[in-house]
């Protein structure tokens, strides 16, 4: 039992002189490359092709309703210019009537007093034409003359009305076209204001593109850069989702063990991220579960160590190793010998400090596999 306390008690110190190491070096082991990182930067890659297409949909019928709205304010410019025109035509006729009514008015008194001197002794009139004609052909004539002067009048007076009559007809007409094109006019207003609501939506849809675009370019850039670190520091994992089942214990023989995680021992609180198996030196060291070697020679304070990613970003550490029998790169099954019992690195006597991660965190190897000793 003294031995594992002094094993952890020196695991610790080599671990707070890896932590003083690897912060001056600026060192991380907290952001560890794993493939599911990979799989979340092709996700996120997927999702930026996305919103960038979205984007340029946008773009594309921004332009086009910008363009629509163009061709909308041509259009109104234009029927607004038919209006003018149209109040100048309706105006210059309303003259035309005015001009027409007063020659109508003026051409009927001139007739009124006419007819009225002619016909208001009528009859006497009449008589003085027969009696003052010297002959028959003579008050034929007169009676003809009168007549005639009578008719010009009225043919004329009748040509006015005719006149005027078309006048207010083309006022009408005129007036009708001027309400059609006000009504266009109306109808090419709405549209506009619909076009520029659309605008106004597709501009607000773009700039919310625009930020989640950059949120993803961030995002995937946060990856590419944890990615450099990791791989800067060895980390490597498997693709996808560990599917080995439970693990097993790497010691198989007796052994003495020292605890994991924060736990008073004495008077202070002590810190182990692993779990330390005593046994003899050369004790055969069994792979915790399936995985690739990622780590497999000398690692710092860990001395020979052994590490075996399992996928999911989960990883298992042997250290203090007398020797290494894998390679890195190797693909190895629940229970293989990786390696054998020893006390390289920051150890003071033959054990097996036995360490999980997940994506670069400590978790406790218990929740993994039966180890039996404190804490089990
Ligand atoms: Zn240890």
């Amino acid at each position: 039992m003294s031995k594992g306390k002094i094993n952890c008690r020196m695991l610790r110190i080599a671990v707070i002189m890896l932590a003083v190491f690897l912060a001056v070096s600026s060192f991380s082991l907290g952001t560890p490359y794993s493939y599911a990182e990979e799989d979340k930067q092709a996700k996120k890659e997927k999702e930026l092709e996305k919103v960038k297409e979205e984007k340029n949909d946008v773009i594309e019928e921004l332009n086009q309703i910008r363009k629509d709205i163009e061709e909308q304010e041509a259009a109104i410019e234009k029927v607004k210019a038919s209006i003018e025109k149209k109040n100048g035509e309706i105006s210059s006729t309303k003259k035309s009537l005015k001009l027409m009514k007063k020659k109508i008015k003026n051409r009927k008194d001139g007739l009124n007093n006419r007819l009225r001197a002619m016909y208001k002794n009528g009859v006497i009139g009449y008589l003085d034409i027969v009696l003052n004609s010297s002959d028959v052909t003579e008050l034929i004539t007169n009676v003809d003359m009168v007549q005639r002067i009578y008719k010009a009048d009225q043919d004329t007076l009748d040509t006015l009305v005719e006149e005027r009559m078309q006048i207010e007809a083309q006022e009408a007409v005129l007036k009708k076209e001027k309400s059609e094109l006000a009504e266009e006019q109306k109808d090419l207003t709405e549209k506009e204001a619909q076009l520029n609501a659309t605008n106004d939506k597709l501009n607000k849809k773009y700039e919310t593109l625009k930020k989640e675009q950059q949120k993803l370019e961030a995002e995937i850039q946060a990856i590419i850069e944890a990615k450099r670190v990791a791989a800067e520091n060895g980390y490597v994992d498997l693709p996808g989702k560990y599917k080995g089942g439970k693990w097993v214990c790497p010691v198989w023989t007796n052994y003495y063990v020292n605890r994991y995680g924060n736990y008073l021992s004495g008077r202070s609180y002590e810190s182990h991220p692993g779990i330390d198996m005593a046994a003899p030196l050369g004790t055969p060291i069994h792979a915790a579960a399936k995985g690739v070697v990622i780590k497999a020679g000398w690692y710092g304070g860990y001395g020979n160590a052994v590490i075996i990613s399992h996928g999911s970003g989960l990883t298992s550490l042997y250290g203090h190793n007398s020797s290494v029998k894998v390679k890195v790169g190797q693909s190895v099954k629940k229970g293989d010998v990786i390696a054998l019992m020893g006390s390289t690195g920051f150890s003071t006597g033959s054990h097996c400090h036995f360490e999980v991660r997940q994506n670069g965190q400590l978790r406790n190897p218990r929740d993994f596999c039966y180890i039996h000793g404190p804490n089990s």
